[in-house]
Order: structure tokens, then C-alpha cells, then sequence
């Protein structure tokens, strides 16, 4: 092994991308090898459950970088090859073809695969998960000659595909066991919103419930589901979206710390004092200050992917700058984009700015008298003036954000 070997970045999508490009960026020398397990060229995934399945794009148009510019920067990708096994005193990656993969310094840019649902029944045709181009595609195809469509979630990705599907005109049912929708990402006012943006537009929501099983027809197709209260819902296509857990496999191997992802300390190394990580893969420390924040964090986000990628370039490139961000994120639903700017986890309490009614509000999280966090509903300028004022460590006076016709960007306290 031999840093002249180059790096070597296993996972070839956001995280993984951007860490080859931020090397170049930052003048690294050696050559650049992204290895990933999926055939198609590295590419977004957000638009994979909204315009995918509407049918306004296909995966193949969603290439995060052209050909030609892996080429011109020197960055050689292999796709199509899943590592299975890393020996680091040797220096060598081996994937499961049989190709192995020379490396000085290692990357790992795993991300995260679907939590799948151990209950009878799960193995039916016709129950879903979507976390890639290929899930995507089996999931638009079935789409097509479904009727009743149930998710199973109540996160981004299922009320994403709800949306979707009502807008393809399905019947829609989402059931999740949490007593309200997004309650791992937004305060309570934007999640009963939600709750009622979805029932207006058709949607049928069950809090509080579990699918207990599965059950399907003759040929082995989902028919209907029976939920934890009883209740018994036909359905001819199930979308499971209940979270995403760290691939953490090559972590384990390498004999890497690990907790609820692959532990990174704030340059995005990891625990073997050389390997970096970025992604959806890796539990960091928060990259605020803030009270109350557990000791470590994953966030799973094109933002946060893209951050940490360039964090982890930065150290080996030797230019070693800390990751300290804040973490934004947005969904489309419907007509509804939602962003989400900071952690209101630690919140003691919020203003709302604008209507819910007229879909189009601002919810801000304060400790004290320091803005924390914001959530947005078709308020783009004002999502872009929170993220600013948090970045700057900055507040805005609550009273004074009340008044939807003052901008924000106004408000904004020295
Ligand atoms: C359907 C969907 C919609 C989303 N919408 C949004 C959104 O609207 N806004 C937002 O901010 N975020 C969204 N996200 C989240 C965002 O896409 C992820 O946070 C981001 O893609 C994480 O990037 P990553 O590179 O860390 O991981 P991934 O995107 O999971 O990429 C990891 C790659 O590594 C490969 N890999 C894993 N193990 C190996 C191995 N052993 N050998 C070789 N390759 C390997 C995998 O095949 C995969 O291609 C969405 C995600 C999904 C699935």
C-alpha cells in the first residue's frame, strides 16, 4: 500500500461524487478510483419518487456529472462492482466479480438500504421499497396497473410516494405507527399540516398502526394488508418506506467503530485514525452547537451528503477544515415543497409566520431567545433568510417574524 495507489472511494452517488470532485478541487495528485455497486452512471436520487414516477424523467437523465467531465478530471469509475471484502495491509479492495482494487487511502461512501419489514407476508409480489434507479422503475411499472396503493411510513419517502401515486389518480392508504407524519424531521404544526394537505387531496391516513401481515393471491401477488388495530385494507401494490439503515458491512470488517452508522469525528475520519467516511453511511458529531443533541448524528440528505463528502476530501488533501454546517433539507409533495433549515429538536417554543390554511407558512423553533430552526411550506425567501441567519449564528426577533409582510431577510437581528 501506498498513497501513489491513490484514493480509493467505495459508493459511487452523492457522497461518494462529490468526495472524487472536491480531491480534484483541492489539488489532489494521486489517482481517484469511485467503485459502486449499481450499473447506472452515478446519479440523483431525489427526483426517483416524484418525477420518476410521475414519468417526467428517467433515472438515465439524472446524472450527476457527464462522461466527459470524470474523464477530464482524472476520476476513473467502475461500476457495476460491489466490494465485498477490504484487506487493508495489503492495500487491496476485492469485489465480488473478482476485480480488486489497489488503494493508499480508503473512502467509504456506502450510504443506506431500506429497513425491510419482518412481517408474514413481506416476500409477496407487489411489496416495494425505494431507495435506487432500479427500485424506481419496478415501482413506476407496477404503479401502472395498480388500484389501491398502500405506504407503509409516514416519512419523506412514503408521503413522497403518495403523493405521487395520488396524482397518478390511485386510491392512496398510508399507516405508520408514529402518532403523526414526518415526526423524526418537523415540529408538530407542519406535521398536522401535512396530515391535512394529504386527507384533502385524497389520501387516507392511519396514525398510530403496524402492519401485522401481509396477505396475497393464488400467484403470489399482495392483496391486502391486515394493520395492528384489526383493521384488514386490500391493496394491489404496498410501498414500504419505514427508514434506511447504514450500510455498514466493510465498517464491520475493517473493524471500524460504529453506532447507528460508521463513527466519523468532526473531519470525517474514522475510528482506524485514517479511513473517511461521508454520507448517509456515517454518525457524526452535530455540526451546531446546540443543548440537548445526542453526541453523535446521521442525517440522511442530498445537503448533508454533499458536506461531509467535501469535509472528507479536504482531509486528505490535507487542507483539513472541520464540518460545521447547517443541515437543510426539503421534500416535494404535491404542490408543496417543504424545506427544513437546522435542528428544532431543542426547541421551547415556536411562531408560526403566515397561513397553513393558504399553504403557504413558516414555522420558527427558538431555545430561548436564539432561532434555532425553521420550517417552511412555500416560502422559499424565507427558508433562504433562516439558513443565512443560522449560519451567521444570527436571530430573528420572534414577534417581529409574525408579520408576513416584512421579508424575513429583514428581520434579521446583528
Ligand atoms: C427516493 C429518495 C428520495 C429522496 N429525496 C430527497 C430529497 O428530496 N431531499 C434530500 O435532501 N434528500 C433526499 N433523499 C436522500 C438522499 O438522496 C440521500 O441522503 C443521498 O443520496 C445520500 O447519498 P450517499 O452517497 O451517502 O448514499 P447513497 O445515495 O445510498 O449511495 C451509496 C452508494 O454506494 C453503493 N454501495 C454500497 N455498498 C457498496 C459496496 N460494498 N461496494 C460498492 N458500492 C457500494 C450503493 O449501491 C449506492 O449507490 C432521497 C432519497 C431517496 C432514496
Amino acid at each position: 500500500m501506498s498513497d501513489t495507489d491513490g484514493v480509493l472511494v467505495i459508493g459511487a452517488c452523492q457522497a461518494g461524487i462529490q468526495l472524487a470532485c472536491s480531491l480534484r478541487e483541492y489539488g489532489y495528485p494521486d489517482p481517484i478510483t469511485v467503485v459502486g455497486a449499481e450499473r447506472h452512471a452515478p446519479y440523483q436520487r431525489p427526483p426517483l419518487s416524484k418525477a420518476v414516477l410521475h414519468g417526467e424523467t428517467t433515472p438515465g437523465a439524472l446524472a450527476l456529472r457527464s462522461e466527459a467531465f470524470y474523464a477530464d478530471h482524472g476520476i476513473a469509475l467502475a461500476l457495476g462492482e460491489r466490494i465485498t471484502r477490504v484487506d487493508r495491509s495489503t492495500g487491496v479492495a476485492h469485489a465480488l466479480s473478482g476485480r480488486a482494487f489497489a488503494f493508499g487511502r480508503l473512502a467509504l461512501a456506502v450510504g443506506a438500504r431500506p429497513r425491510r419489514l419482518p412481517v408474514p407476508g413481506a416476500d409477496l409480489g407487489g411489496v416495494l421499497y425505494l431507495r435506487d434507479a432500479d427500485d424506481a422503475l419496478a415501482l413506476k411499472h407496477a404503479l401502472a396497473n395498480a388500484g389501491h396503493v398502500v405506504v407503509i411510513g409516514g416519512g419523506f419517502i412514503g408521503l413522497e410516494v403518495a403523493a405521487s401515486a395520488r396524482r397518478l389518480g390511485h386510491r392512496v392508504t398510508v399507516a405508520l405507527l408514529e402518532d403523526r407524519l414526518l415526526g423524526r424531521a418537523v415540529g408538530e404544526a407542519t406535521s398536522a399540516f401535512f396530515h391535512g394537505a394529504h386527507t384533502r387531496r385524497g389520501v387516507q391516513v392511519h396514525l398510530g398502526v403496524q402492519p401485522v401481515q401481509f396477505y396475497g393471491d393464488d400467484r403470489g401477488n399482495v392483496r391486502g394488508v391486515e394493520l395492528s388495530d384489526g383493521r384488514h385494507i386490500t391493496a394491489d401494490l404496498v410501498v414500504v418506506g419505514i427508514g434506511a439503515v447504514p450500510r455498514t458491512e466493510l465498517a464491520e470488517q475493517l473493524g471500524l467503530d460504529i453506532s447507528n452508522g460508521i463513527v466519523v469525528d468532526a473531519h470525517g475520519v474514522t475510528s482506524d485514525g485514517t479511513t473517511v467516511a461521508a454520507g448517509d453511511c456515517v454518525a457524526c458529531p452535530p455540526p451546531v452547537d446546540l443543548p440537548d443533541l445526542p453526541a453523535r448524528i446521521r442525517f440522511e440528505s442530498v445537503n448533508t451528503a454533499i458536506e461531509q463528502a467535501k469535509v472528507a476530501a479536504a482531509t486528505i488533501a490535507g487542507r483539513p477544515v472541520p464540518y460545521r454546517v447547517v443541515p437543510w433539507f426539503w421534500s416535494d409533495q404535491f404542490n408543496l415543497k417543504l424545506q427544513v433549515a437546522g435542528l428544532s429538536s431543542g426547541h421551547d417554543r415556536y411562531v408560526l409566520r403566515g397561513d397553513p390554511e393558504m399553504e403557504k407558512f413558516a414555522v420558527l423553533y427558538y431555545a430561548g431567545e436564539r432561532l434555532i430552526a425553521g420550517d417552511f411550506v412555500n416560502r422559499p425567501a424565507d427558508f433562504l433568510a433562516v439558513k443565512a441567519a443560522l449560519a451567521g449564528g444570527r436571530t430573528i426577533s420572534p414577534a417581529a417574524a409574525t408579520d408576513v409582510a416584512v421579508p424575513l431577510k429583514k428581520l434579521v437581528l446583528t
